[in-house]
């Protein structure tokens, strides 16, 4: 694949079963984060187009929540497959849009298919309970779907964040209206692609890019929304809340995380940075579980900060198309503006520069950091970075780690590199966290509940715990 082929996706939104364009509609100028230049014209929802869609949610509502199970999941087995025939294409749209490289690109399309196929199977065993009563009388505890959900992704990963919503939310029986971010409008356009050349009813699935404030706005005080999904920075986590209180809509919060990694002595030092470095800057640290602020154990503090800093010089930098590449640019102008200013104030409060420190030369770009010795006074130290910028520091005793990894108001991951099997249970009871990795990253999976606790949100996706976010509980009683 070679770095100059063309941006090929078709941006549309999907209303009421129908593919509308930007004719007559305000439009987005789509830009390429490695070149900052503009590459595709994204067609934006007007009020008009939004009141269509509650609309077509309304009717279709009642159709999708009572058809058959098996049928549900045939659609969305066959969305599934849509996507990994697809992958190679979405994967470029996704890399061309968001700077991220293509294996990663591809790998998450990937995933965004096995929720599609777990969330198809996961619904065929939602059972209910049954109450212990006399002869004669049954009372019975079921779920079911919370009704027409409007879903807010970002662009860091702005297909399988939406498919995450998205899959539990049609598998639960819920119709969606989905507004992608700005910067992602074709990988997520092809997502409801293929949802509907699977055959999702009309109404079921719709897509409507646009202004987050009038598209937010417009959903949340509409009494057909029942529910509100958003995955998003914490400040406007915190407004959509806000809005929902007025028409008391259910809501599920992914927000920031700033994520502690607590390196000790007893770790397989070579094998832990092998792991660590490349895991830092995939999509280049723009990740909500991103491991972040990384305590080091003293007696090896000098060995891990020298051979992180040697590996992170080798990350290859580059167009994300190119196959040697191994981080991108960053996805937006805000990105590296923000990145740098940290930097900035951590270097002036005292942190050493080890590795990288500045921004690339065009487009989006800014180089693999390394900072270490860094006060707890550093913005860096408190603020999600969410660029490519990982930060370290010394610790001594297991309790003075555990209370820097639990001192800031984020709670989504944290992760623990040790051989100690005690000292590791310990570690996953009394850190304050959502998820808990210990000698491994790997916690974003379809069979298991992933979110946040105090600034990180609340709520759960992922695992049994993500389809019920998408259902109500009702007892029914029978003498
Ligand atoms: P931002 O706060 O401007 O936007 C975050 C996301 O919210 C974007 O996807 C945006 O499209 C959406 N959004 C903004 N206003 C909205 C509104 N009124 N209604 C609905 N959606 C709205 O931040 P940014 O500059 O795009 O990203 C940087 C920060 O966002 C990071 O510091 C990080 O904390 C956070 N972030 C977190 C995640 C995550 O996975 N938890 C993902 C992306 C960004």
């Amino acid at each position: 694949m070679g770095a100059a082929m063309g941006y090929e996706t078709d941006l549309k939104l999907f209303i009421d079963g129908a593919w509308k364009s930007g004719e007559g509609r305000d439009t987005h100028r789509l830009v390429n984060p490695v070149t900052a230049e503009g590459i595709a014209d994204v067609p934006y929802a007007s009020a008009a187009d939004l009141e269509e869609a509650l609309e077509a949610s309304k009717r279709a509502w009642p159709g999708w929540r009572d058809l058959e199970v098996e049928k549900r999941s045939a659609i969305l087995h066959k969305t599934a497959a849509l996507l990994r025939e697809r992958a190679d294409h979405i994967a470029q749209t996704l890399t061309q849009e968001q700077g991220k490289i293509l294996a990663e690109a591809k790998a998450e399309v990937i995933g965004s298919a096995q929720l599609f196929d777990w969330y198809a199977e996961e619904i065929k065993r939602d059972y209910g309970r049954t109450l212990v009563r006399p002869a004669g009388q049954l009372s019975r505890v079921i779920r079911q779907p919370v009704g027409p959900t409007a879903t807010f992704t970002p662009w860091n990963f702005p297909i399988y964040l939406l498919a995450k919503k998205v899959s539990a939310a049609l598998a639960a029986g819920c119709p969606v209206i989905s507004r992608p971010p700005h910067e992602t409008p074709g990988c997520t356009t092809e997502m409801f692609r293929a949802l509907a050349d699977a055959g999702i009813p009309n109404g079921v699935a719709q897509l409507v890019h646009g202004e987050s404030g009038l598209v937010s706005t417009t959903l949340i005080a509409s009494p057909v929304i029942r529910k509100v999904s958003f995955t998003g920075s914490t400040g406007v986590g915190k407004h959509l809340m806000k809005l929902c209180a007025d028409s008391m809509t259910r809501v599920t919060m992914e927000l920031g995380g700033h994520a502690p990694v607590l390196i000790f002595d007893d770790c397989d030092l070579e094998k832990t940075l092998d792991m660590v470095v490349p895991q830092k800057f995939r999509n280049a640290g723009q990740v909500c579980v991103s491991p972040t602020r990384f305590y080091v154990q003293s007696g090896i503090y000098d060995s891990f900060v020298k051979g992180f800093a040697e590996r992170t010089q080798k990350v290859k930098v580059g167009n994300g198309l190119e196959a040697d590449t191994k981080m991108g640019p960053l996805a937006n102008a805000r990105r590296p503006e923000a990145i740098e200013k940290l930097v900035e104030d951590a270097r002036a409060k005292g942190a050493r520069v080890l590795a990288g420190g500045s921004r690339g030369n065009q487009g989006f770009f800014f180089q693999p950091t390394l900072l270490a010795d860094v006060p707890n006074e550093a913005e860096i130290m408190n603020e999600e970075p969410f660029g490519p910028v990982a930060v370290t520091r010394p610790f001594d005793s297991f309790d003075e780690v555990i209370e820097q990894a639990n001192r800031l108001p984020y709670g989504l991951a944290a992760f623990a590199f040790t051989e100690n099997g005690r000292r590791a249970n310990l570690i996953g009871d009394l850190v304050e966290s959502g998820m808990v990795g210990i000698n491994t990253f790997a916690i974003s999976v379809a069979d298991a509940p992933f979110g946040g606790v105090k600034d990180s949100g609340f709520g759960s996706e992922g695992g049994k715990e993500g389809l019920e976010s998408y259902q109500v509980v009702k007892a029914i009683h029978q003498a």
